[in-house]
Parts: C-alpha cells; structure tokens; sequence
C-alpha cells in the first residue's frame, strides 16, 4: 500500500496519490494546504474575534492561551474576566 505524497502524511493514498483527507480538500479548495480560518485570517492582521461579544478587537484584548490553536484564547480579556466572575457567584450558591 502506498501512502499520500504529501508531506509528513501516513494515509493511505484514497485517489491522485493523495489521502482521502487531502484529496477531499484538493476537490474542494483547490489546494492540499489547510485553508485558513476566520480567525487566523484576523491574527495575522492583528486582531481576533470574540464570539461571547459577537466582536473583534486588537490582540491586546485578549491573552494569550498556550492550549489553543492560534495560542490566543477564544474569549476577550473582559469576557474572561466575567466567566471567572461567574465562576465565584456559582460556587457561593
Ligand atoms: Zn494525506
Ligand atoms: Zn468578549
């Protein structure tokens, strides 16, 4: 069995010496490459987007978040501060 001619790929080739994964997404996009997401289209212009808030703000709003993807944390600075607040209020009841 063959594997996906892509780089760093260990599936086994689906069609077009690609994977189903890859050549699924050659199919639909056009390229082999992730394509970006929202938000990582916003990083890299200096920004992200809050979906508690339905906003998008500077990356200085928000902190930074080794667990995520794009190392920024999904939620801005206040939203996080007001989960923490929500928190407290939750475990006093
Ligand atoms: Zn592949
Ligand atoms: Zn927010």
């Amino acid at each position: 069995m063959s594997k996906c001619t892509i780089e760093n790929c260990e599936r086994i080739i689906h069609g077009h010496r690609l994977c189903s994964l890859h050549y699924l997404r050659k199919y639909r996009h056009g390229t082999t490459t992730k394509p970006k997401t929202y938000r990582q289209l916003l990083i890299e212009a200096g920004k992200s987007y809050c979906p508690q808030c339905d906003h998008e703000y500077t990356l200085d709003e928000f902190y930074k978040d080794k667990q995520a993807p794009n190392g920024i944390a999904t939620y801005c600075k206040t939203c996080n501060k007001n989960d923490v607040l929500i928190n407290i209020i939750d475990l006093q009841n």
